[in-house]
């Protein structure tokens, strides 16, 4: 069926009626995709990208080694809140040590996009989050596929799940955001995700 930009049009404005400014953000970016020249479109996109950047950005995780659940607003209009960041570094340290380091902040943002490309409300499920290098090493020695220079160890990478989308979805979300690397475990059914150059496996 071809595309119908009307259609997606009033589907898009009913959402924003509606109050689900996520989900109208889906919706226009699907007829930005289709229609790459409708500057109408695109500019009604940008000035939700504004009003949704206005309002403090949450996530909620839930940590699989550890059972700890935690929902923490990360940044608001001003930017990134120092305090939840450190609340997220000890959250994210390395469960087997006990080591931490500070994450990477553009790690949230590709998690809080990835969530509203999905348009979902789930929980993330951390499978990893920092790993010292002894972990990672020890890691490497029973695993293939846990690199030697892991990005992990720099707080740059985060192994993960959400709740309410599928993990292929994840993985369409995170590579569309071009905005670091995206690694994609069907079997273990989880995403990498890392702040690192744009590619993916
Ligand atoms: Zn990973």
């Amino acid at each position: 069926m071809a595309f119908d930009r009307e259609d997606a049009l009033k589907k898009a404005e009913k959402l924003l009626r509606l109050g689900r400014l996520d989900a109208a953000i889906v919706e226009y970016q699907h007829i930005v995709d289709e229609v790459p020249n409708d500057w109408k479109t695109l500019n009604a996109l940008g000035d939700l990208y504004l009003r949704a950047n206005q309002t403090p950005r949450e996530l909620r995780f839930y940590h699989t080694h550890t059972g700890e659940r935690l929902s923490i607003a990360y940044r608001n209009a001003s930017g990134y809140l120092t305090e939840s960041l450190a609340e997220l570094t000890r959250f994210l340290a390395d469960f087997r040590t006990g080591d931490r380091k500070p994450i990477d902040p553009a790690l949230f943002d590709i998690l809080d996009g990835v969530q509203r490309l999905t348009a979902s409300n789930g929980t993330w499920e951390i499978i990893s989050g920092y790993r010292s290098p002894e972990t990672n090493a020890a890691l490497r020695s029973h695993s293939r596929g846990v690199a030697e220079h892991s990005l992990h160890i720099e707080g740059r990478a985060i192994d993960v799940r959400l709740t309410s989308a599928k993990t292929a979805s994840l993985r369409d979300a995170a590579l569309a955001m071009k905005s670091g690397g995206v690694g994609y475990y069907a079997d273990s059914n989880f995403v990498h995700l890392d702040t690192g150059n744009t590619r993916s496996w």
